[in-house]
C-alpha cells in the first residue's frame, strides 16, 4: 500500500509513464480517503478528475504540474466529489476539458462543458503517452474510464473502486449498462486499475470477476427474497436484500436495489403494483 496524504503527489505504480496521485482534501463515508485526482506523463500533462473546488488542491496540483505544460483536464463523471475542480484548473492553466457534459439528473455538476464533443474511443495524443476514452455508463450515464495505452493502466472513476463497491443510481444509473460495461473492459488486456476511491489494484482480470459475481449474487438474492417476503416495498426489501450493509449505507443501497429491480422488471422477471414488487409467476 503506498501513502496516502491528501495534496502530496505520490507515484501509483511501476510505471515507465509516470501517474501521481494527488488526494484530494475530501474524506468522507461516500469518497472513502477522499476523491483521487491524477497527473499523468512528463512533459506533456494530464490531470484526471480534479475533484471540488478547493483552493489548497488547487495549489497542490499547480505545484505537481511546475513548468510542464497541462494539456488536458480529464473528468470520468460529473459527481461534485470529481469534476468541479476542474473550471479554476482550466483558468490557471488553459488545459482543455475532457469528459461527457451531466446528464439531466440530481447531484450533478452543470458547470462542466468541454469544448468538444467527446466520445468512446476518442483518443488524446501527449507524444511520449496516448489515452484513450472508454465510455461506461452504469454508476451514471456519462461515466468515463481512460485507458492509458502504453502502461495498460485504466483510471475507472466511480465505476470500480478499491475496497468498496458503486451505487448505481437510477433512472440515469442503470444495472444493465453497468454490467455491459464491465463485460466490455474484461474484453481489454489491462495491467492497472487506477480507481477513483482507494488504492491502485493490480489485478483487473479478478476484479472484474468479482465484480460481475457480487451483482450477479446480489441479483440472485433480490429473486431469493421476493420469493420468500411475496409482494414487498423497496423499504422492506432492501433490509433483507442487504442485510450484509451497514445502517448508514441502507440509503444508497435503497438506490442500487432499485436499479436492480428495474432491469428484472425490464427482463420480464419482476412486476411492480402501487410501489410493491413482486415475482413473475414463470420466475
Ligand atoms: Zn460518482
Amino acid at each position: 500500500m503506498s501513502e496516502f496524504e491528501p495534496g502530496q503527489p505520490t507515484l501509483v505504480a511501476k510505471t515507465t509513464v509516470p501517474v501521481l496521485r494527488i488526494l484530494g482534501r475530501n474524506p468522507g463515508p461516500m469518497t472513502g480517503p477522499g476523491t483521487n485526482s491524477y497527473l499523468i506523463g512528463h512533459e506533456r500533462l494530464c490531470l484526471l478528475d480534479p475533484g471540488p473546488v478547493n483552493d489548497a488542491q488547487l495549489d497542490s496540483f499547480l505545484e505537481a504540474i511546475g513548468n510542464a505544460r497541462l494539456e488536458y483536464i480529464l473528468v470520468t463523471h460529473t459527481h461534485g466529489d470529481h469534476s468541479p475542480g476542474a473550471i479554476p484548473l482550466q483558468k490557471a492553466t488553459g488545459a482543455e476539458l475532457v469528459g461527457i457534459p451531466a446528464p439531466d439528473a440530481e447531484g450533478q455538476d452543470k458547470s462542466f462543458s468541454p469544448d468538444r464533443l467527446w466520445q468512446h474511443d476518442d483518443i488524446l495524443d501527449c507524444g511520449e503517452y496516448s489515452i484513450q476514452l472508454v465510455h461506461t455508463p452504469g454508476h451514471v450515464s456519462n461515466h468515463v474510464c481512460y485507458l492509458l495505452e502504453q502502461e495498460k493502466l485504466l483510471f475507472t472513476g466511480d465505476h470500480v473502486l478499491q475496497g468498496t463497491t458503486s451505487v448505481i443510481l437510477p433512472p440515469d444509473g442503470d444495472m444493465s449498462d453497468y454490467l455491459d460495461s464491465l463485460r466490455y473492459l474484461q474484453s481489454l488486456d489491462l495491467t492497472f486499475f487506477a480507481p477513483g476511491h482507494g488504492d491502485v489494484m493490480d489485478q483487473p482480470e479478478k476484479e472484474l470477476k468479482n465484480l460481475v459475481a457480487h451483482r450477479l449474487r446480489r441479483e440472485q438474492k433480490v429473486i431469493n427474497c421476493l420469493t420468500k417476503l411475496g409482494s414487498s416495498g423497496i423499504d422492506s426489501l432492501v433490509l433483507s436484500v442487504y442485510d450484509d450493509v451497514a445502517q448508514h449505507l441502507i440509503p444508497w443501497a435503497k438506490r442500487t436495489l432499485l436499479a436492480h429491480l428495474i432491469k428484472l422488471e425490464r427482463e420480464g422477471r419482476v412486476v411492480s403494483e402501487n410501489e410493491l414488487y413482486m415475482l413473475t409467476q414463470e420466475e
